[in-house]
């Protein structure tokens, strides 16, 4: 349930829900609005007396809520949350971009696409050191050699990084060389990975798994929330559906809009494995945009024929930057912003 604070109540009015709700044995999420606080109860609400709280002093209401998740509901926390990644905001007005490689394969292949995306506008590099691949014979990535490459140019090109952690004991390590901490879909519901990235206070992106509904995806944030890790980016990335001769996957737009109702997360979408196709991914992303998502994350790669994993829904740089300046059309048109840079005019024009 939540308790709704009145607009005029008093500091110690608060202090007094907090901390009756505490001593029964219950913890409490704070959403300082700007026009009145909410109070979270988190635990099993049919244990707690709901008309007792409904007396005291500076509440206005108690209203009980019958989803099963509850920090990452909106319920809990009525605004938007932001997530600040050094000198990126994901979750404001801006679509922000995420770019770069699936697999980090090199120096010159990491720089090469790092500096393209970047002019392309992309704010944040991606590239899997640990690579979650469905046969053991495929490349897995180059694991620490990979994060600190990717650390490396992150830094050289002023970029925040994301990778894919895989397991509880690579978290530690990832942490010490990313930025944000990707959970691939394989792992959506590894609840020990999940724990353990909701201690660390990293930011966290985490992919909805290919036969996860909404609602699972909402619990599974929940599980890094209640950890006390409230930076936590849900994304799209495709389902599974019994259409799958044309594509990876089935892009589920609906759960843009979806989740942007029902939780208060930033919601990227993933139109690389979700397509699965480097022709598909440009309205795939178009779509995205239009939905209201609050960013994509995108696989490009300077030879996307010779990538090591993904080459076939790799874009090239060029199609990138095509892609960019699209999408800042449609941003623009539903109130928002992509900051692209202007395109270069040909040398003699
Ligand atoms: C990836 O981002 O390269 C990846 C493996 O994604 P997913 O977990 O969505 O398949
Ligand atoms: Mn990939």
């Amino acid at each position: 349930m939540i308790i709704v604070m009145k607009r005029d109540a008093e500091k110690k009015d608060l202090n007094n829900v907090v901390e009756s709700i505490e001593e029964a044995g219950f913890k409490v999420h704070l959403s300082r609005g700007t026009e009145r606080t909410i109070v979270g109860v988190i635990g099993d609400e049919r244990l707690l007396d709901k008309k007792h709280y409904e007396s005291f002093p500076g509440v206005e209401e108690i209203v009980p809520i019958l989803k099963p998740y509850k920090l990452s509901s909106k319920d809990f926390h009525p605004e938007g949350t932001t997530i600040e990644i050094g000198n990126v905001t994901v979750g404001s007005d801006e679509v922000v971009v995420i770019a770069g490689p699936c697999s980090v394969e090199g120096w010159d292949q990491l720089r090469t696409t790092a500096g393209e995306v970047k002019n392309g506008g992309a704010k944040i590099l991606r590239g899997g050191a640990f690579k979650p691949r469905t046969s053991p014979y495929s490349f897995q990535g180059l694991g620490e050699e990979g994060l600190e490459m990717l650390d490396t140019v992150g830094e050289e090109t002023g970029m925040p990084v994301i990778t894919e952690v895989m397991g509880p004991a690579q978290v530690d390590l990832v942490c010490q060389y990313a930025d944000i901490l990707q959970i691939g879909a394989r792992n959506m519901q590894n609840y020990n990975l999940l724990q353990a990235v909701g201690e660390t206070g990293h930011p966290v992106m985490l992919k909805r798994g290919f036969s996860n509904t909404i609602d699972e995806l909402l619990l599974a944030a929940e599980y890094i929330m209640s950890n006390g890790n409230y930076n936590v980016m849900l994304c799209e990335r495709g389902i599974r559906t019994f259409d799958s001769k044309y594509t990876r996957n089935t892009l589920d737009i609906n759960a843009v809009p979806v989740l942007k109702d029902l939780s208060h997360l930033p919601v990227i979408v993933d139109p690389s494995h979700a397509t699965g196709k480097w022709e598909l991914v440009l309205a795939a992303s178009r779509a995205a945009v239009a939905a209201g998502a609050d960013g994509l994350i995108i696989e490009v790669h300077p030879k996307p024929t010779e990538a090591l994993s993904d080459g076939r829904q790799s874009l090239l740089p060029t199609r990138f930057n095509t892609l960019m300046q699209q999408i800042s059309h449609i941003a623009e048109a539903i109130d928002r912003r992509v900051e692209v840079p202007a395109l270069k005019e040909p040398a003699g024009v």
